[in-house]
């Protein structure tokens, strides 16, 4: 996360049109919403409107768009026609999903593709296409919408910015509003470990997960499905409760997590989720141990599934679960957060 104090040195930066901070930080111009490089020869926007990230990746979650002049995403010179092509093509229909026949079509290699991309922005194409379509589709979440409860339904029939936008993009068949239904508020919180969506009603937390997640939308859809319930944005207190201990984590206070959480999954996932919870702080356990500790020691790729399906990061730890041989073994949010949200325990522990 950026701070105060960098903020006002990155806003004289962009006033100035500084290049020495070409690569160091972009800028989301709210009131246009897209994302500048910081010599952009546009006029520039006042403090008040800008949001500052560090990397494309996370303006592009922000649900900002990239500036037609400055191009940021051709830094630090000029950008391969390829890349060029396929920032184009996105931008064309943010919503689609990316299949290797549709790089056919713009005679692209797919592999060409994901180098030159991952070269030039340290992601693939279609994680900045992921990333472009997630930033959309949570955008109303982020901004926090506010939400009268009494006038919930008359909302939630007519407010096409979040419906259709989660609807279209999530490929969700809509549920019709009524009565009936569940209603479950989203919000957007942002950490040291990049933006993270929470998903709870008034009981307890159903989702907590890196925006950026692979299969994220996947996960929305089919915990939308379960409860039959209606998402959308707002907070509730088991949110509220969840943004403060994971505060408290990030400075290497709160040890335990307590607020309750909503656990949907089969008997053997819970099971294993349960034995999850017992894994203290700061120590971490093999997929074998935790298999052989439920009385299931045959079925431990059937236990690392049911680690990665929990949909509760950080809160439910399975980021503790390593390979028998010492490791790190796969995480949900990417190694590169399991392997800093290990060193953090073990430096607070
Ligand atoms: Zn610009």
């Amino acid at each position: 996360m950026i701070t105060e104090v960098q903020k006002q040195e990155f806003y004289q930066a962009l006033l100035d049109k500084d290049s020495h901070y070409e690569g160091v930080f972009f800028v989301g111009v709210q009131t246009t919403g897209v994302f500048c490089r910081p010599t952009c020869p546009a006029r520039k926007p006042k403090f008040e409107n800008c949001e500052f990230y560090k990397t494309a990746g996370e303006a592009l979650l922000a649900s900002f768009r990239p500036c037609m002049r400055c191009r940021p995403l051709s830094h630090p010179n000029q950008v391969s026609d390829l890349v060029s092509t396929l920032v184009d093509a996105v931008e064309a229909d943010p919503s689609k999903r990316w299949k290797d026949s549709d790089f056919e079509e713009l005679s692209v290699d797919a592999s060409t593709a994901r180098r030159q991309f991952k070269k030039r922005f340290g992601m693939t194409f279609v994680e900045y296409a992921h990333a472009r379509r997630m930033g959309l589709a949570f955008k109303q979440i982020r901004a926090r919408d506010a939400v009268i409860d009494a006038q919930l339904n008359t909302w939630y029939e007519s407010s096409s910015g979040f419906r259709d936008a989660f609807s279209k993009i999530i490929e969700a068949a809509p549920i019709k509003f009524s009565q009936h239904n569940k209603i479950l508020k989203a919000s957007w919180l942002d950490t040291k470990l990049g933006p993270m969506i929470a998903i709870a009603d008034e009981t307890g937390l159903y989702l907590l997960e890196f925006v950026d997640r692979r299969g994220l939308e996947r996960e929305v859809e089919r915990l939308r499905l379960r409860i039959k319930a209606a998402i959308i944005p707002g907070t509730t207190d088991p949110i509220k409760s969840i943004a403060l201990e994971l505060e408290s984590y990030f400075e290497g206070k709160l040890k335990e997590f307590k607020t309750p959480l909503n656990l949907l999954g089969s008997y053997f996932q819970r099971l294993v989720w349960e034995e999850l919870m017992s894994i203290p702080y700061g120590t971490t356990r093999s997929y074998m141990a935790q298999a052989t500790s439920i009385g299931k020691n045959k079925a431990y790729r059937a236990v690392a599934n049911a680690n990665g399906a929990n949909g509760l990061a950080i809160a439910m730890p399975c980021h503790r679960i390593i390979n028998s041989n010492g490791d790190l073994g796969g995480y949900g949010g990417g190694i590169t957060r399991k392997k800093w949200l290990l060193e953090h325990e073990a430096s607070h522990v």
